[in-house]
């Protein structure tokens, strides 16, 4: 109806009107329709920049600690070990690739090397403790009686692979089972600190190959322990996005990358697998931040908003974070912020809750207004706390995927 009025106004006023003769008079118009509401004129909305505004992305944070600005590798390899010189080598080859300055540099790790390698002839235990077994054993190798242990020397990271057969447990966890490998330190008596890595010898990893799971694994202990040597540097990150740490606060460069796909990827500089890491500077500039990224078109991603500050623990830790509180058996809803680096076509939005992923009972059921978006969009996510989560502190992830790209993000249920 206002339609049609607006396109006879003009006529009203025009056609009659050539200025040759007087304008007829008006016809009657008897009993004339009310006039229309004049309706503001109403803009089209703006397209949103790029990325469209949105939370601030993790940072990992130091906590002041030295970084090791030109690592040194020594290997360490029980005889017999069918992977030996290619652990060497690949030792030798990674700390000069422009990858490791892609996932070290920013944190002012600069390229590494390596130190003569060590080969043990002894047996190996069937069975290793961190704490009772292997730094008690690495302070011994390392009291200047055993020549083929070269002393540390600020810079040295020892990495110890043991074979398969020898089960290695940290802190009451057991390693293949509860953890990959180990970014560890030895306080030696004489209160000196020496980095040093185990990795034993696990199952393939999945999807990769016997080498290829022992890469991918030692790319993630190389960077980690040369970003956080001695445990005070690159290992947690930001107040806000405590959420996203793997063992809160705990959480180093690699950790933060675990949920990304792919994980591992191979650089054209190293004929070998190695996982990604987490870069602030790309996550600060809107860019995929577990670099180096695929080549698989520009950045998208979709972030809870979080208004609340919320407690959250893990074990005796706890601190505050943001997150939303739902206590068990309420709901509520909050928004999901979308947005992209530049233009890409609407993508696939999911909403996993961790325990159910981790193949407990679920904590959290999740449902998203809709499943897709794109730059700008802003969903409705409604969430129902179900159940009591360990230590009250319900996780979950929101996946973001779009042909074989995709991308993450944590969020935290205080219950
Ligand atoms: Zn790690």
């Amino acid at each position: 109806m206002r339609r049609l009025f607006a396109l006879l106004l003009p006529c009203f006023v025009a056609c009659g009107d050539d200025g040759s003769q007087a304008a007829p008079p008006p016809p009657p118009a008897p009993d004339p329709p009310a006039a229309p509401p004049v309706a503001p004129p109403v803009a089209p909305p703006a397209p949103a920049p790029f990325p469209a505004p949105h939370p601030a992305m993790p940072e990992v944070i130091t906590l002041g600690g030295k970084v090791l600005t030109s690592p040194r590798f020594v290997v360490v390899t029980y005889d017999g070990d069918p992977f030996r010189e290619k652990l060497e080598d690949f030792a030798a080859a990674i700390g000069k690739t422009q990858y490791w300055h892609d996932v070290t540099a920013e944190y002012g790790v600069g390229p590494a090397s390596v130190g003569r390698p060590v080969h043990l002839s002894e047996a190996a235990p069937p069975s290793i403790d961190d704490a009772k077994d292997l730094k008690p054993w690495l302070e011994a190798k390392l009291d200047g009686t055993h020549a083929e242990w070269d002393a540390p020397d600020g810079q040295t990271i020892y990495v110890v692979y043991f074979p398969e057969g020898t089960t290695y447990h940290l802190e009451g966890f057991t390693g293949c089972k509860e953890f990959g490998a180990s970014d560890n330190l030895l306080t030696r008596r004489d209160g000196s600190l020496v980095p040093y890595i185990a990795i034993p010898r696990c199952q393939n990893l999945f999807g990769l190959d016997a080498w290829g799971t022992l890469t991918a694994v030692t790319s993630h202990e190389l960077f980690e322990e040369s970003t956080d040597p001695f445990k005070d540097a690159y290992v947690t990150n930001d107040d806000d996005n405590l959420a996203w740490a793997e063992m809160p606060p705990f959480s180093e460069i690699g950790d933060m990358c675990m949920a990304a796909q792919p994980l591992y990827v191979q650089p054209p500089d190293l004929p070998h697998l190695v996982q990604r890491a987490w870069s602030n500077a790309a996550a600060r500039a809107g860019k995929n931040p577990c670099v180096p990224a695929p080549n698989d078109g520009p950045f998208f991603n979709a972030l809870p908003v979080f208004a609340d500050s919320v407690p959250i623990s893990y074990g005796r830790w706890s601190s505050w974070t943001k997150g939303v509180t739902i206590p068990v058996g309420q709901t509520k809803t909050i928004d999901v912020a979308l947005y992209s680096e530049a233009a890409v076509d609407e993508w696939h939005v999911g909403v996993f809750d961790l325990d159910q992923v981790l193949g407990n009972a679920p904590s959290l059921q999740l449902r998203l207004d809709r499943t897709t978006g794109k730059n700008g969009d802003v969903l409705k996510l409604t969430i129902k706390s179900l159940a009591e989560a360990a230590d009250k502190s319900a996780r979950f992830a929101i996946v973001s995927q779009r042909g074989s790209a995709s991308s993450f993000a944590w969020g935290l249920v205080a219950q």
